[in-house]
């Protein structure tokens, strides 16, 4: 049987668009969060998408309007979880915390609800931990903006089952999303290989092999990716880039991990890439 009801923990930057593209895929969207402010400014962005997209000509008003009348939102956990089918976490990074609100969805939605989370770099078998079945915890990682991003890599924890990472595929899909599979260890695998280019890039930088302009031109038209390394790493934010290549040195041991110099220096020097105005490129509006 389908799953119909869907939970978000969390209505911040991931939340509300797992919300949306929940909503527009006909699940009843149940979108919680424990601050009111973030509950209705989640709810607001979600809205202003589905304008823009109506905008574009990528969504009709006839979508919209289904998106919105299958979307709640709510303060109260057990009220937002009772009867869900299935749960996805999208509050901050930390590991007790998630593993808290899985244990509290955990009784009170039901034993055979699925138990997602949005981690970008905890272990799942650790969140799993906490919950007694920890078959039915899975991780569920989308891609910011969530309703533009086409990735959802589900990682399969220790104890994950089968039946689990299925379930979790389907609600990809029909959120029309392109599913991967990939085992719980650090940085699953977007991380653990997007960082190593972004974290190559910064020592051909240092070391003056080429100008930043032209070690992204190098890897768009050579190697067709959309945007070069040091263009993306100003975008996800220099200061998230550290944190992430620290985590895996610890956690991988590998080389390719230890931060580069250039990259502690601009984050001490406050060079956090478009969120600052400055990161190996300018973003003056
Ligand atoms: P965010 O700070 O934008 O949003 C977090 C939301 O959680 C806030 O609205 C906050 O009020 C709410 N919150 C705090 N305590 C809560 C609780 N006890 N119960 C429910 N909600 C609570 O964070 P974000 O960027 O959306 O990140 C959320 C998760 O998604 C993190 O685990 C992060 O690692 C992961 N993630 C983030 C990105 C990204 O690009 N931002 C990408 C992939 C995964």
């Amino acid at each position: 049987m389908s799953d119909r009801v869907i939970t978000v923990l969390g209505a911040g930057t991931m939340g509300h668009g797992i919300a949306q593209v929940a909503a527009m895929a006909g699940y009843e969207t149940r979108l919680f969060d424990v601050d009111e402010g973030a509950l209705a400014a989640g709810a607001a962005r979600i809205s202003a998408n589905l304008e823009k997209g109506i905008a574009r000509g990528k969504v009709t008003a006839e979508i919209r309007d289904a998106a919105l009348a299958l979307l709640t939102t709510h303060t109260d956990l057990g009220e937002a979880a009772a009867g869900s089918d299935a749960v996805i976490e999208a509050a901050p990074e930390r590991l007790e915390l998630k593993q808290q609100l899985l244990r509290e969805c955990a009784e009170a939605a039901g034993p055979n609800t699925l138990l997602g989370t949005n981690t970008s770099s905890l272990a799942i078998s650790r969140i799993a931990e906490a919950v007694p079945d920890p078959e039915r915890v899975v991780g569920m990682h989308f891609f910011n903006p969530v309703h533009i991003m086409a990735l959802l890599e589900i990682v399969q924890g220790k104890r994950t089952d089968d039946q689990s990472v299925g379930r979790a595929r389907e609600i990809g899909e029909r959120m029309g999303k392109t599913p991967i599979v990939v085992k719980d260890s650090p940085g699953f695998a977007s991380s653990r290989l997007g960082v190593v280019l972004g974290l190559e890039a910064i020592r051909m930088l240092e070391e003056g092999v080429a100008s930043a302009e032209d070690i992204d031109t190098a890897m768009r038209l050579g190697y067709r990716h959309p945007m070069g390394p040091l263009r993306l790493g100003d975008l996800v934010g220099l200061d998230v880039r550290l944190d992430i290549a620290r985590y895996l040195h610890r956690e991988l041991g590998s080389p390719q991990f230890e931060p580069p110099s250039l990259l502690e220096r601009m984050v001490e020097e406050g060079k956090l890439g478009q969120k600052t105005g400055e990161g190996f490129y300018r973003w003056d509006d």
